[in-house]
């Protein structure tokens, strides 16, 4: 299918219920804050049971359980959390991202989900899966997704989101209606001024990182604050850059993903057990160096 133009993609997505000819599947793609927000809003409105007007209405039952709260933080492994959750409450609207210390969408949700899929619709009308994260989805679970896609449960439909679709099996991809968000204006993506210092590593010895790593002596919650944002900027950095591989066609981003994991436990190590800022510092600077290194010879 041929992606939709640019023009009000958001019309175009909630169309479908006026004229009442719903998917069964859906790829958003765009600025993920505001793809995830529009497929929640559509995934919402599906259940809607307000007769004209405007949808979510907000007021009728279904609209109330949808409602946002606070919703528990998932764990693909589902030790520390559920697999997938509901959007608010509702019984028939799933929601399925990256496990809170995840880098992938493992495949046992999508099976989760396509389990809890199997069972008949608790209110008896339509169901919502909203898969964000989509591009995290390994090829193992994409294909499982695919199967899912392939003979969708009756009255179901699932809605992706990623960044850009081309990140999906095309097979994936060929079986959604896809609507794309116009990008972000540029001045939203400025870069932060560390990214220049976190680019150039690859450049430096050992030594000379390990010089940088001075920076955060002393005070220790005026040195963790800085090492906070280091590792933040630096995690969101090597993000970007490891999607923006992807998109170029490279499949070896095992290091980028290993090290975005490093990345991740030691923010945890600065705030849970206390860890020097200056070691922490020393570590993250230490492995984005290597990788840089790496990735440059
Ligand atoms: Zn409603």
């Amino acid at each position: 299918m041929e992606p939709t133009a640019p023009a009000d993609p958001a019309r175009l997505l909630m169309g479908a219920l006026e004229s009442g000819r719903v998917h069964s599947a859906y790829l958003v793609s765009g600025p993920v804050e505001e793809a995830r927000a529009l497929a929640r809003r559509f995934a919402r409105s599906l259940v809607c049971s307000a007769p004209e007007g405007e949808r979510p209405c907000e007021e009728c039952l279904s609209c109330r359980r949808s409602a946002p709260r606070a919703e528990p933080a998932l764990d693909g492994s589902g030790r520390s959390g559920p697999l997938y959750r509901h959007i608010g409450d509702h019984p028939d609207l799933f929601f399925v991202e990256r496990g809170a210390d995840d880098t992938r969408v493992r495949i046992g949700q999508i099976r989760a989900l396509q389990a809890a899929l199997r069972l008949r619709s608790a209110e008896g009308g339509r169901r919502v899966a909203v898969i964000a994260d989509a591009e995290w989805l390994n090829s193992e679970a994409q294909n499982a997704l695919l199967r899912l896609l392939e003979e969708p449960p009756p009255e179901t439909t699932v809605v992706l989101v990623a960044p850009h679709a081309a990140v999906l099996l095309a097979t994936v991809r060929s079986r959604c209606q896809r609507i794309r968000l116009p990008a972000r204006p540029p001045e939203a993506t400025e870069p932060h001024p560390l990214e220049a210092r976190l680019a150039s590593l690859g450049s430096l010895g050992p030594d000379a990182v390990l010089d940088l790593a001075l920076e955060y002596r002393g005070d220790r919650a005026r040195a963790a604050a800085a090492v906070e944002e280091l590792l933040q900027v630096a995690a969101a950095w090597l993000a970007r850059r490891t999607a923006e591989a992807v998109r170029a066609g490279s499949t070896a981003v095992d290091d980028e993903l290993d090290l975005h994991r490093r990345l991740r436990e030691l923010r945890r190590a600065l705030r849970v057990r206390n860890a020097n800022p200056q070691m922490v510092a020393e570590r993250a600077l230490l492995g984005l160096r290597d990788l840089l290194a790496t990735r440059a010879a």
